[in-house]
Formats: structure tokens, sequence, C-alpha cells
């Protein structure tokens, strides 16, 4: 519902129907007939509106950030049947001689993305990688999924490569999804300001509650053939079932994978002082904990490390985060399927693909009981 305010001759449009997170709502478990987790199918078989070559996967995409979009992320991604948007920092070199050592692994390279902006820069690279025909998947990322440059550049690629799979954003209204799509997009990222590093809300007072952009987002994009990837949100597994329940047929993880193993980022030492009582002694201790950096690509840090410094006219939109180092990825990726699995049960959806069919959302005020904390 759209309230009118009149302020003299100006119209001042505020939509008032509730917008909502991901922590504004919670499952509703239904009875079913499955019996056990391993009776549901966490694998879905993808088929695009532009792009001729369906992929299997289950739609969990690792962010293209410097620090989730590696390689080494992207080879765990792939042993689970997960993708990944491999970051746009690498040299044109570095993604060919991956990508060929990738596909003797794996058989192919249809669970990555080569990551795009719209330069021209940008564009000279994409060409140089999509031309060795060892990849076709593109990830085509602004900041500001409404500027022309975007729906501009979406079209020019489409023409050059028309079997490809395009994923481009980010946007939060359904509008602009249609308008993606319908100009060669096969999936369009969503979400503005969700995301652990970002600060764009903050800054510029824009974006949407994540779990309401993707209710209107996958209705728009699925009726015109598209399909979206709920990008940026996600604390914990639930939130991504959530987002599949809501719609999304994809969704883009970042600080869920960051601070691993595989995570790219400075890892830090750093020396805590901790005092331990028993009986009447009282301790010192010396501790040594690791961290891991994770930083926001628009943030100072990340400008500053990869394009040698932050132009005057921009102001950071991210943060820099230090996550306290958390091992391999792969237990990481194992509890992420297992609470899907689990969802789907409670829920009764036998197939990924069926989790919207399946799901009702109570709203609630409160998620979790945190008298221990909140982990
Ligand atoms: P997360 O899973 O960490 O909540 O969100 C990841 C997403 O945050 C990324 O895929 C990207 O869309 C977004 N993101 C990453 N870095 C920045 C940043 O510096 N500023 C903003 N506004 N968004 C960011």
């Amino acid at each position: 519902m759209q309230a009118k305010t009149n302020l003299g001759e100006k119209i001042m449009r505020i939509y008032d129907d509730i917008q909502l997170d991901y922590c504004d709502i919670l499952l509703r478990p239904k009875r079913s007939t499955l019996a056990s987790r391993s009776e549901v199918q966490v694998l879905r078989e993808y088929k695009f509106k532009w792009c001729s070559r369906p992929i299997s996967a289950t739609g969990i995409i690792a962010a293209n950030m410097a620090t989730t979009g590696t390689f080494e992320v992207a080879r765990e991604m792939q042993k689970q049947h997960l993708l990944s948007a491999l970051h746009k920092h690498y040299s044109a070199e570095e993604l060919l001689s991956f990508l060929k050592k990738n596909a003797q692994e794996f058989g192919n390279n249809d669970l990555l993305f080569v990551s795009s902006g719209v330069s021209d820069a940008d564009y000279e690279k994409l060409t140089q990688v999509m031309k060795s025909g060892l990849i076709n998947n593109i990830c085509v990322d602004v900041a500001n999924g409404y500027s022309s440059y975007l729906i501009n550049y979406v079209r020019k690629i489409r023409k050059d490569w028309p079997t490809a799979l395009i994923l481009a954003g980010n946007v939060v209204t359904g509008d602009m999804c249609e308008d993606l799509i319908l100009n060669g997009a096969d999936i369009i990222k969503v979400g503005i300001g969700p995301g652990s590093v970002c600060t764009t809300r903050k800054l510029t007072g824009v974006g949407r509650p994540q779990f309401s952009t993707v209710i209107e987002c996958a209705d728009a994009a699925h009726g015109v053939g598209g399909m979206i990837c709920a990008d940026g949100g996600c604390t914990v597994p639930g939130d991504i079932c959530k987002s599949f329940c809501a719609g999304a047929d994809f969704v883009m993880l970042g600080g869920m994978l960051a601070g691993h193993e595989e995570s790219g980022g400075e890892l830090v030492a750093k020396k805590l002082q901790t005092t331990e009582l028993e009986g009447q002694d009282c301790t010192l201790k010396t501790e040594e904990k690791l961290y891991k950096k994770f930083y926001g690509m628009s943030s100072e840090y990340a400008q500053s490390k990869h394009y040698g410094g932050m132009k005057k006219y921009r102001a950071s939109e991210g943060k820099v985060v230090e996550i306290p180092f958390r091992g391999p990825l792969e237990p990481t990726l194992l509890t992420i399927l297992g609470g899907i699995r689990s969802c789907m049960t409670y829920i009764g959806a036998k197939r990924l693909k069926d989790m919207p069919k399946c799901a009702t959302f109570y709203r609630v005020n409160r998620q979790l009981n945190t008298i221990f904390g909140n982990e």
C-alpha cells in the first residue's frame, strides 16, 4: 500500500507495507511423510531463461568478495555441489590457469562465475577469460544496480555471449529485476545494505529489509522466466532456509564463509591476557588467539588494498572486522547443508525447489532464547 502526502506541489511517497527481515519471521512446521533428512533432495537442476546449459547444484554461492571469492573457497564449495563467484581481483592469467586445473579436478567449471564490473577494463578482462571457452558463467556486480550502466552492460554481454549464464545486480525491487531479465540476465542478485560488513544504509539511508526484498523480487523474476539470488544478510543456516522459502533460487554468502582457512584476508595473532581464579590464587595467563580480517569491498581498506586508495568523491560503504579464526570450511558447509535438509523435513519439502510452496511464515518479535548468550 502506498500512502501519499501532499506537501504543496510535491507528492511524498511512503510505502507503508511492513518490510521484514529474516529476524522478523520463523517457519511454521507441517505434517509430512518425510521420515528422515536423508530423504530430501538438496541438489536442484537449474534451467535458465537465456543460458542454454543447465546446472545441477545446491544454490548457495560464495560472494565475489576478495575474502570469499577465492580459489580455495571455490574448491571446497564445489566438493559440496555449491557455487562460487570468483572475485575480480585475480588477473586473467590467474583465472585461466585456475580454471584449467579446476576443470580437470571437477570435470567442468559449471559451478563457478567469473566476476566483472562495468568498466572498459572489466570488459576487456572478461572477454579474455570468456574467449578461452573454459567458463560459461558471468557475475556482473555493481553496488547500485539502478544505474543505467548495469542494464547496458548486461545487454552488451548478452549479445557477445548469447548462451552464457549471466548473474547481475544488485537491486531490491521487482520492476528492476524484470528489466534486467528482459535485457539478458538469467539471475538477479538482490540486496542493498543487508551485508555483514556493509555500511550503505548508515551512510546513505538507502536499503530494504532482505526478506521482503526476496519475496517481491522472486515473484517478479519468476514471472518473466528469470531467477534471483538473495545476496547478503544471512547470519545462520536458518536464514538461508528462510531465503529459499521466500523464493530465492540462489543465496549468496559472505560473512558466513569468512574467517576460515580457505578464506582470504590477513591472519592476525593477538595475545590476550586472562585471569584465572583458583581458590585464593589468581593467575595471569597469556593466550594467543588467531583472527582473520574480513572486509567490505567498498570499505576504505578494500579501496586502498585493491585500487591504490579511495577516490575523493567516494566515501567508505563497508567496514573491516576481525573474525576469530574458524578452521577449515568443510564443517561449516556441512552444517549449512544439514540445516537445509532438516528445514525441508520440518516443512515437508522433498525437493529444494518445493520449499516456497511448502512454506508458511509466522511474524515474530523474538527468535532465540539468549539466556546463555547468542550462540
Ligand atoms: P553477507 O553474507 O556478508 O551478509 O553479505 C555479503 C554481501 O555483502 C556481498 O555479496 C555484497 O553484495 C555485499 N557487500 C560486500 N562488501 C560490501 C561493502 O563494502 N559495501 C556494501 N554496501 N555491500 C558489500
